[in-house]
């Protein structure tokens, strides 16, 4: 959560610069504001020695009070219903990877999107499906062959028509353009990545 706050961060600008082509502009500054939110729960989680599956599930609950956008009640139940399959201490690649389909599989309910909507959903189904396919790999190494996949997914986002959100409302103009939240997602997958290695 650290190196995805820290990250969000960095590329605020970016991420904001992407919506304001296809959508309100406001993607940067909405998962600031959150993940600003977010870095503080979590620094009291940790001193309360809360385990990962909590952990996320409250983190989850930050992202989803703290941002106005679309996004913040997406990524944030991918929180929660990823950390609700979390049990225990620590967990292996198997059991993130199962907690992270989850949590994919609740923001596809949530938002309607499938692979191929121009959402954050074609970089983190991609990125998902490359973590569970390593799941006999080493976490550090699935994260980074996930990351891998949400970049590729982020990129192949660029030539198609967005089907959901506010970029959806552009229909052919939505085409040529990155999609903000497939490229906040690589960017948190990225962190994760880097975060394990
Ligand atoms: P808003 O559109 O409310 O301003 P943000 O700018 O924070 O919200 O987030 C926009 C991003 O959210 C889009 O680039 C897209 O990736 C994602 N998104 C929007 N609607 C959906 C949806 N129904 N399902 C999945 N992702 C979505
Ligand atoms: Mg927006
Ligand atoms: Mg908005």
């Amino acid at each position: 959560m650290r190196a995805a706050a820290a990250a969000i961060a960095a590329h605020e600008a970016e991420l904001s610069a992407l919506d304001a082509a296809i959508g309100d502009g406001d993607h940067g500054a909405n998962l600031r504001r959150g993940f600003s939110a977010v870095a503080v729960t979590a620094e009291q989680l940790v001193a309360d020695g809360v385990q990962p599956g909590p952990f996320l599930v409250e983190v989850g609950g930050t992202l989803i009070s703290s941002v106005g956008g679309a996004a913040g009640p997406l990524y944030g139940t991918a929180l929660r219903s990823a950390g609700k399959a979390l049990s225990g201490p620590a967990a292996d690649t198997a059991a993130v990877g199962a907690a992270l389909r989850a949590g994919l599989d609740a923001l596809c309910r949530l938002g309607g999107a499938q692979v191929g909507d121009k959402t954050m959903v074609d970089a983190f189904a991609p990125a998902v499906g490359a973590f569970q396919s390593a799941a006999d790999q080493d976490l550090a190494t699935a994260a980074l062959r996930a990351a891998a996949a949400a970049e590729e997914g982020m990129r192949a986002t660029t030539p198609l028509r967005a089907r959901k959100g506010r970029a959806s409302y552009l229909g052919e103009r939505s085409i040529g353009h990155q999609d903000p939240g497939a490229t906040s997602t690589a960017l948190m997958f990225r962190a994760l990545a880097e975060s394990l290695t």
